[in-house]
């Protein structure tokens, strides 16, 4: 069997815990398998990277900044794969320009198009452990990029679409994919299974277990994930296209803190309006999430939406930017404690009154509710962020998703 493990940052954070996935990968290798492995930066050292660089120059060009980050990942493959010669496991470090992972040529954002698999190959027949850097790809100019924060995960479930692999773990600091996360609803528990597109909504919206187009891929090219933990034997989540049991009206709860209001007030009601503003912040890579327009009165109209809040600075400049040209308006309403509340579940879509049902729970807890938003297998509700774990559990309870 060919398998693809990724370790996440806090898996690898010290000797210890590096030692414990060595001696997990040992295992796999001495069973006979062919194993490759996926390394995160070390515990938080994307978060110092990325704080060294902004002591130096808080613009520092999104090039140099993907120059520094692919660094972290080198020193996890490094470092594992001399923790398994001591344990007298033959194994080899590539990062991605050794691999040859090649990506689109957007800094700090790139996409995977393609993997050599000729040299993790050659290794594989060399009897040794494959290691590589996740999170990071070469472009175009045979300069690094990195594939945005959480990367390494779409790293591991692209070589396991590239290689055929036979498996593909994730492996993490939690047991699996929870009903809600467990440090803001006590009661969550593990899921067995969930289907790629509730894995899906999870991500993106900020479950954090597992990086969005990690899934979008896994769906892609049918690679069915485990999401376990690295510091037990616990059986993990199996992420895959169709789930036996019967499906849940509602699967999960997630929050997402990272976001932000922008309100932009007092727009002409004319057609056009719209594409161009959101024209000018696709055009600066700015993603905008849920939005809502008011009804025209007086020829004005306002739209407002949200952004991460890591995005904010950069959309409101790039707005009142053109607020002079081809976008007046009276004014530009900001709001950064607000957060996302959502339900997922793929049995929402044959069952009326789940939105009501998560209305109510919001209600009887006196949250207010900002926005809204749904998909066929989904319901978001902005809120203030004060109001978050209240409202999550709230929810998760409305939905007896519980354990007792
Ligand atoms: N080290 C990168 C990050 O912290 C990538 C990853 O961990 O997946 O975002
Ligand atoms: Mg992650």
């Amino acid at each position: 069997m060919l398998i693809v493990k990724k370790f996440g940052g806090t898996s690898v954070g010290d000797k210890d815990r590096i030692f414990n996935v060595a001696r997990r990968i040992a295992e796999e290798y001495k069973k006979g398998n062919e194993v490759v492995v996926v390394l995160s930066a070390m515990g938080k050292q994307t978060d110092i990277l990325l704080a060294q660089a902004r002591e130096i120059n808080p613009n520092a060009s999104k090039r140099e900044l993907d120059m520094l980050m692919v660094t972290g990942e080198q020193v996890s493959v490094a470092l594992m794969a001399m923790a398994l010669d001591t344990l007298g496991i033959p194994a080899i470090s590539l990062n991605a320009y050794q691999v040859a992972m090649h990506t689109t040529s957007v800094y700090g954002n790139a996409r995977l198009k393609r993997i050599d698999t000729e040299r993790i190959q050659n290794e594989l027949e060399a009897k040794r452990v494959v290691l590589v850097t996740g999170f990071q790809g070469v472009n175009k100019f045979d300069d690094y990029t990195t594939l945005g924060r959480g990367g390494s995960d779409t790293t591991a479930v692209a070589l396991a679409a590239a290689l055929h692999a036979d498996a593909c773990e994730i492996y993490t600091d939690v047991d699996g994919v929870f009903t809600a996360d467990p440090r803001i609803v006590p009661t969550a528990r593990k899921l067995e299974e969930i289907t790629y597109d509730e894995m899906l909504e999870l991500a993106s919206l900020g479950a954090g277990v597992l990086h969005n187009r990690s899934v979008e891929m896994a769906k892609k090219y049918g690679v069915q994930l485990v999401v376990r933990s690295s510091l037990n034997l616990s059986e993990g989540t199996v992420v895959k296209e169709a789930v036996k049991m019967e499906k849940m009206l509602v699967s999960g709860v997630a929050c997402d803190k990272n976001t932000a209001r922008i309100a932009v007030i007092g727009l002409e009601d004319q057609p056009g309006v719209a594409f161009k503003l959101f024209n000018h912040l696709a055009r600066h890579n700015v993603n905008v999430d849920i939005i809502l327009q008011s009804v025209g009165r007086d020829g004005t109209k306002d739209i407002s939406f949200t952004v991460k809040e890591d995005d904010l600075d950069e959309a409101v400049a790039i707005l009142e930017r053109h607020r002079a040209g081809s976008l007046s308006c009276q004014k530009i309403d900001v709001e950064c404690e607000v957060a996302k509340v959502s339900i997922v579940g793929a049995g929402m879509m044959s069952n009326a009154g789940v939105a009501a049902k998560m209305f109510e729970a919001l209600y009887d807890v006196g949250v207010n509710i900002k926005m809204i938003s749904t998909s066929e297998i989904r319901v978001t509700v902005l809120i203030d962020e004060a109001h978050v774990d209240k409202a999550m559990n709230a929810v998760h309870e409305k939905f007896s998703l519980s354990h007792i």
